[in-house]
């Protein structure tokens, strides 16, 4: 007969809450409400989006063509303004695009309208042109919590304005979420860890990860061309993203996205000079956690191994895997393993990981 071969679990994951993400039908507003471009922008190359501000007909088109994704269970869905700052607009502008969105809230088709903007223009009198409309999300693009760093990105306000930002919307009843890059000029690992935990201390609601690219016609792309800044590697910025995951995870709080979205200009990379771009970057983040938890296991084993055995839920399995099976290739080399295979439980819990070991001690003795 054979031994039982031993099994081990992954201590306690860190929490992971289930924020409730809605569908986001995003309606792209390139640089609206800027009073300058910061170094590290070119909204217009992010959106694909040349028109400053779309058209109320340009703006309920694009609306309608996200609405054949409906189905019956549908998440809740947000309309939102992306890729300008929002608040910073003119008064009757703003006015106009609520009201466009808002039509669809009265009509049930979606349930609220979210936006992002700067910390600087979250003022009273700002907050208060909302009242009356089904605004429930404020995103704040802090970037950063440290002062140098934001007067080197020529963002033209403080960290102590995200903090009133924060409380401001959250006193206001808003739902907040806060965005924050890794690998702007003038930062280090440091710093943006210190940024980090500046900005859980904020409890948000979620938070965004970004890190720092090199996008044409952005001042950066100068910076970077004459020399004068050296983006992270890709390494570098996902095992960075991964330590501020981990961090925000502690706090309770949701981390909604890692990395920039892409699009098929990034993918193509006619955009994109310099960076850790990545069109998967959040499935790396969590790839690597997944990986740094199954080192921890097999240290803890003190015999040489043969064969294990990776149990996770279903789901997850890509995410064990690493992509192109980095991570099975990595433990098998570093541990010296001969087999590894990755099983998914339907009954694990979501961000578990179990271990099934084979030492070759045993093996041996088995035959
Ligand atoms: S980072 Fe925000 S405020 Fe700065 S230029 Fe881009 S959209 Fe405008």
């Amino acid at each position: 007969m054979r031994p039982e071969k031993p099994s081990i679990s992954s201590p306690s994951m860190p929490p992971v809450e289930d924020h409730v993400k809605p569908f986001i039908i995003p309606v792209f507003i390139p640089h609206a409400g800027c009073p300058h471009q910061c170094v590290f922008c070119n909204q217009k190359a992010i959106t694909q989006s040349e028109v400053h501000a779309p058209s109320t007909a340009q703006i309920e088109a694009s609306i309608r063509s996200y609405l054949k994704y409906l189905t019956p269970n549908r998440k809740p869905m947000q309309i939102a303004f992306y890729g300008g700052n929002f608040l910073g607009i003119d008064h009757r502008e703003i006015i106009r695009l609520l009201n466009v969105a808002t039509q669809f809230v009265q009509d049930g088709i979606v349930d609220g309208i979210r936006f992002s903007t700067r910390p600087d223009t979250i003022t009273k009198d700002r907050l208060a042109i909302l009242h009356g409309f089904p605004v429930s999300t404020i995103e704040i693009g802090a970037q950063s919590m440290n002062d140098a760093v934001l007067a080197i990105c020529r963002r033209g306000h403080t960290a102590g304005h995200t903090v009133c930002a924060a409380q401001l919307a959250k006193a206001a009843g808003y739902e907040v979420g806060i965005q924050m890059m890794v690998g702007l000029p003038g930062d280090d690992d440091a710093g943006t860890i210190s940024t980090g935990q500046r900005i859980a201390a904020l409890s948000p609601d979620f938070v965004r990860i970004y890190p720092a690219v090199v996008l044409e016609h952005s001042p950066l792309a100068n910076w970077y061309r004459m020399g004068q800044y050296t983006p992270l590697s890709l390494s570098a910025g996902v095992s960075l993203v991964k330590i501020l995951y981990l961090m925000f995870q502690e706090s309770n709080i949701a981390v909604i996205r890692m990395g920039l979205q892409a699009t098929t200009d990034t993918q193509k990379g006619s955009i994109f000079l310099a960076g850790p771009f990545h069109p998967a970057f959040g499935h790396l983040v969590m790839a690597e956690i997944y990986r740094d938890r199954v080192i921890e296991l097999l240290k803890a084993s003190s015999s040489a191994l043969e064969a294990v055995t990776l149990c996770v839920n279903p789901k997850r399995i890509s995410t064990m895997r690493g992509l192109k099976n980095e991570n099975i290739d990595y433990l098998k080399n570093r541990f010296h393993i001969r087999r590894i295979d990755v099983k998914g439980d339907p009954l694990m819990p979501d961000h578990h990981i179990s271990l099934v070991i084979e030492h070759k001690f045993r093996e041996n003795i088995l035959r």
